[in-house]
């Protein structure tokens, strides 16, 4: 996953020096970071100091919004398109560091300024895309762009400052206007509320104690082993404690033989937000979705959907169900085919109860133990943390001649994070590289990117600082942490998104590396899972974290032949929540009852009881707390392009050099600097095909 800015940045850069009086206190959001490359520096940094540096970024920005409006001079492309670039420095430095830390490594008092500072964003946000003389500026601008003699990214910018402020309200009449902004308001607090309500319900909410050591049969002893810290940690000594989270959870339904207790621990997983108490986001969900539907009314849409679509690659909601449709079908097929599967073994096993949704990662694991003839914990070993990471600087050194020096003296906001200077092709530092992969109560689920500082080449060079945050299991005592193989995936994957930030090579910073539309953005990062999961790839870095062997040959092979392993049971759960997605932003008519408009939907498609969609609506963050509003589909739709996009380095060999060197100059440095497809046509030659992919899911035979 890739998050997103919190909100719609247009305006990126310009400084903001200023003192405290004599006597208090420095903030350090409001003078010049006196560290190395302009690193936050973090453990100066206290959450008093967030709300006066939010106050007083916002204050310098109206007044340097103010100075562009108001200037007498007439119109240019370079007093005020390229002056908006440099607007609003100060809220910038402290916004970035605010949510990625809100993200991260979060605290009470943090998620109560969160609350708080939303509404006041969305509608300081507000204030300046609907500034009527500014907007007249640049729509001046806008109507002039063909005669203005603008190079390709200039004209870029000029449009998507343009969209940007048609798309936030600017054409609208001013009753429409005080509504919009209403609206924004409300949207943005609610979302804050439902993150919140997740993430109370996922830590808060339901655990699953065991005292009984019995009861912990069939687990390994690494995954007791961290559940016995876990409970440690929360006062439960001597016992063990599984939660409602995938790293906690997806162990605990593999292993598990107990059938009761995987059905608990799962059902408090898909009931999160979903048990009418205080944290329930049924009537959030509601409210938003209602609200959406006035939002795209004002804007001349008649869903949400196609406001959202009309800046995507996909541009229709048609464009969409298609591609889920083509999709959908083999995928199910194929999901019907693994229930079968696993029923029967059932049976052989002497049981004759009926699959049912907990009990899929424990048969499926004991089919792929059958069929493959290796578990998880055979391959763990050889999936150090450390080793993983290390192959993925490998193909980035490999593919695009960058490389990673570890650093011990940046500033970090808590133990487990770790930094690394990258370095060019000449050995000059190109960016800064941040890891904060240790999983902790008050770290969000999942995995993201983002970025602390973003390219430019704009007003002098700025390297940029970019983060990646995962949810993988804590080092042991030796400080080793050993992961799945979905999870060695997840590190390259958002390791592609870090070098989609880090390759960055424009003009302008809100154009930079991930500023691209949701339905591109997944590209680099998929992309990048190619050669983590290679064969050839794998032999380089998967060693034995004891031994340091390499791992041998028959498992790398076994590993290559199960990648299709459990794919219907993945395309299904994947698309049904696309599905999902696309259901709650294609209705024209406010929905009085979430629970039930969620369960014709699934039930509309054909989803079989024994997949649960991925994620239900009350825990849907990506779609009610992220930004990703009808782009759920992004990631099946990024994937057409990315199985396309690897065809050359298979037909080519995976590091081949004129291929890479493609890749590197029309995907990962361009950021948002020309129209999305055609930079993939440039990389690629035509447009995207589907059948690599349907190959890739081994759904190429239904
Ligand atoms: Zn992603």
């Amino acid at each position: 996953m890739y998050k997103k800015k919190p909100f719609y940045l247009i305006l990126i850069i310009f400084l903001g020096l200023g003192c405290q009086p004599n006597g208090v206190e420095m903030n350090p959001f409001l003078i010049d970071y006196d560290t190395p490359y302009q690193i936050p520096p973090f453990e100066k940094i206290k959450v008093s100091h967030y709300e006066p540096a939010f106050e007083e970024g916002m204050k310098q920005h109206l007044s340097e919004i103010e100075s562009i409006a108001n200037n007498n001079e007439e119109e240019t492309f370079k007093n005020t398109i390229v002056e908006l670039e440099r607007t609003g420095k100060l809220l910038d430095k402290v916004s970035r560091v605010f949510f990625n830390l809100l993200g991260a490594n979060t605290n009470d008092e943090m998620d109560l300024l969160a609350s708080k500072i939303s509404p006041i964003l969305s509608s300081h946000y507000d204030k300046i895309s609907l500034n009527e003389k500014l907007f007249k500026r640049v729509k001046t601008i806008h109507d002039q762009r063909n005669d203005l003699d603008l190079t390709t990214e200039q004209m870029r910018l000029l449009t998507e400052t343009h969209k940007s402020f048609v798309r936030s309200g600017a054409l609208l009449s001013e009753e429409s206007m005080e509504k919009l902004k209403e609206i924004n308001k409300k949207l943005s607090s609610l979302s804050i509320d439902f993150d919140q309500n997740v993430l109370k319900e996922t830590n808060e909410g339901y655990s699953l104690i065991i005292e009984n050591k019995e009861e912990l049969d069939g687990l390994p002893q690494d995954i007791i082993d961290q559940a016995y810290e876990l409970a440690k940690s929360i006062g439960e000594e001597g016992k063990w404690v599984f939660k409602p989270t995938r790293v906690s959870m997806y162990p605990f339904l593999t292993y598990s033989t107990k059938r009761n207790l995987r059905e608990k621990l799962y059902k408090s997983y898909i009931n999160r937000a979903d048990n009418n108490n205080e944290k329930d986001n049924k009537k959030i969900i509601e409210e938003m979705v209602s609200l959406r539907i006035k939002k795209a009314n004002l804007f001349g849409f008649d869903t949400y959907a196609e406001y959202v679509l009309e800046n995507t690659m996909a541009k229709t909601t048609q464009r969409v169900d298609d591609l889920l449709d083509v999709v959908w079908e083999p995928g199910l097929k194929r999901a019907k085919k693994e229930v079968q599967e696993m029923q029967e073994l059932i049976q052989e096993e002497g049981s004759n109860f009926k699959l049912a949704a907990w009990d899929w990662w424990h048969y499926a694991e004991k089919i792929r133990k059958q069929k493959y003839d290796f578990s998880e914990e055979d391959i763990k070993p050889y999936f150090s943390e450390d080793n993983v990471l290390k192959g993925a600087f490998d193909v980035a050194n490999k593919l695009f001649g960058i490389s990673f020096q570890e650093r011990s003296d940046l500033p970090i906001y808590r133990d487990n994070v770790r930094t690394f200077e990258v370095l060019d092709e000449n050995q000059e530092v190109m960016g800064i590289f941040y890891t904060d992969y240790t999983v902790r109560p008050n770290k969000g689920g999942g995995a993201w990117m983002n970025s602390f500082i973003s390219q430019s080449n704009f007003d002098g060079k700025q390297i940029p600082i970019i983060a990646n945050t995962c949810n993988f299991p804590p080092p042991d005592k030796n400080g080793i942490s050993l992961l799945s193989f979905e999870q060695v995936e997840t590190l390259f994957h958002e390791f592609g998104h870090a070098l989609h930030g880090l390759l960055s090579d424009v003009e302008y910073p809100s154009l930079s590396g991930t500023s691209v539309s949701r339905d591109f953005v997944e590209l680099p990062s998929q992309l990048m899972e190619n050669w983590g999961r290679h064969p050839d790839v794998i032999k380089t870095y998967a060693k034995h974290y004891q031994t340091g062997e390499s791992i041998p040959d028959e498992l790398v092979a076994k590993i290559s032949k199960a990648s299709a392993f459990n794919q219907g049971f993945a395309t299904t759960e994947y698309v049904a929540a696309s599905y999902l997605d696309m259901a709650w932003h294609t209705i024209k008519e406010p929905v009085e009852d979430a629970a039930s408009f969620e369960e014709s939907v699934l039930n509309e498609i054909g989803l079989i009881p024994e997949v649960e969609t991925r994620y239900r609506s009350t825990y849907f963050g990506h779609i009610f707390a992220g930004g990703y509003a009808t782009g759920y589909y992004s990631y099946l739709w990024t994937e057409v392009l990315e199985a396309d996009a690897f065809e050359p380095f298979k037909e080519n060999g995976i590091f081949d050099q004129e291929t890479s060197s493609n890749l590197r100059k029309y995907i990962y440095s361009t950021g948002n600097s020309d129209d999305l497809m055609t930079q993939y046509i440039r990389y690629r030659g035509a447009e995207p095909k589907i059948e690599p992919l349907l190959e890739k899911r081994g759904l190429d035979e239904f």
